[in-house]
């Protein structure tokens, strides 16, 4: 097969893979770009608000691991194909050249051991870095069993880093993947790049900067609760600075262990974020949220918004003199809508919903939990 059908394919296969902030559940995916017959870029948000074209593709979909949930797993009868990293390289180099691409997410299947795949994805971004001189955004996978000293040169290579948890813990990562090691082979490696940022200037780093890290659950394929998927995902903001977790709701895929269990339901994955925003951006803890009593959120309602109706109902925050933490609690106000009353508020008082409307909030929503200069404003019934 041709370098570029290879391509098509891998990248056809990696659709399913939330890498990036083109997938924020909450904001709505940005479509996918085709630059070529059958071959996608999808446009990313990179921090600081740039959005760039992102290829994402796997060096290789031959996997000898056995993952209930994944379409790679060995012995399992699709198309497969593979790149040298040479030849990877060049191609994306070239895309590159010719704006199609601007960056790359690269992941890859297991073949031959996760120290040698390891070793095949540093070479191509070490290709793609030191002897075609690309610039650009590099998201690097990092494989289960990977080495420490793997992991740095990662760091080095790359603007951000993930290795994929799957599930919250040990217990239901054997219901999905039975011969991966949770603590051993994938939250080792998280906790060696905080480690490494910690104890090490990033001066050997391409660019000066150590790179962000991110995760993925699969939402719902071991039958965990939101609850254990918050905990762990609380756990690593705290502990290894984790930028980001992504929820992928299960979904079954045929000629698959898994391929009976019934599918997830995609408004889950979309609570899921919610609350993580809020445990990571908002100031809340995980025991100020709602769950049902086998530990999921309810999938009616917002997270933020059930929080408000039981504690800010009888109790509404006075905009003018609340501070950020108070505000944020605010269902409709945002990390930048926050900001944007306390600004306003020392030039005037903000006294009715049009002056909130101004400062790009959601006022009809917010209106029932919150005062303006004392007065509860008079508002419509949001829709929920
Ligand atoms: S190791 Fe990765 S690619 Fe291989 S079966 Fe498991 S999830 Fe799929």
């Amino acid at each position: 097969m041709e370098p570029i059908d290879r391509l098509k394919l891998l990248s056809g296969q990696m659709d399913l893979e939330p890498a990036e902030e083109q997938c924020q559940a909450n904001i709505g995916a940005s479509k996918p770009t085709q630059i070529d017959k059958e071959l996608f870029v999808h446009p990313a948000q990179m921090p600081g608000g740039k959005q760039i074209l992102l290829l994402k593709t796997l060096l290789t979909s031959a996997c000898e691991k056995d993952c209930f949930y994944c379409p790679f797993r060995a012995g399992r009868d699709f198309r497969r194909a593979t790149f040298k990293p040479e030849e990877f390289a060049n191609l994306f180099a070239s895309l590159a050249q010719k704006r199609a691409a601007e960056g790359i997410f690269l992941s890859s299947g297991v073949a031959g051991g996760g120290v040698r795949t390891q070793d095949r994805l540093l070479d191509t971004a070490d290709i793609l870095r030191n002897k075609l001189g690309f610039r650009g955004y590099i998201h690097l996978k990092i494989m289960p069993g990977a080495e420490k000293a793997q992991v740095e040169r990662a760091m080095q290579l790359a603007n951000r880093v993930s290795i994929n948890l799957e599930a919250p813990n040990t217990a239901r990562l054997s219901r999905l993947a039975p011969h991966k090691m949770f603590m051993e082979e994938l939250l080792q490696p998280l906790r060696w790049v905080e480690q490494i940022r910690r104890e090490k200037l990033p001066d050997q780093a391409w660019n000066g900067r150590w790179p962000s890290t991110v995760t993925q659950f699969v939402a719902g394929g071991a039958d965990e609760s939101d609850l254990e998927l918050l905990t762990t995902t609380a756990w690593l903001h705290n502990n290894v600075n984790l930028k980001r977790a992504y929820f992928s709701a299960f979904h079954p895929i045929p000629d698959t262990p898994l391929e009976n269990k019934p599918a997830v339901d995609p408004l889950r994955e979309l609570r899921l974020y919610q609350a993580s925003f809020l445990l990571r951006d908002y100031g809340f803890d995980l025991e100020e949220l709602a769950f049902t009593q086998d530990g999921n959120l309810p999938l009616p309602s917002d997270p933020k918004l059930a929080w408000a109706q039981i504690n800010l109902r009888e109790k509404p925050v006075e905009v003018n003199k609340a501070g950020r933490h108070e505000l944020l609690r605010i269902p409709g106000i945002g990390l930048k809508g926050a900001e944007a009353i306390l600004q306003a508020r020392r030039q005037t008082k903000l006294r009715d919903l049009s002056a909130l409307k101004k400062l790009g909030i959601l006022a009809e929503r917010a209106a029932p939990y919150l005062l303006l200069d004392g007065h509860q404003p008079v508002y419509q019934l949001a829709l929920l």
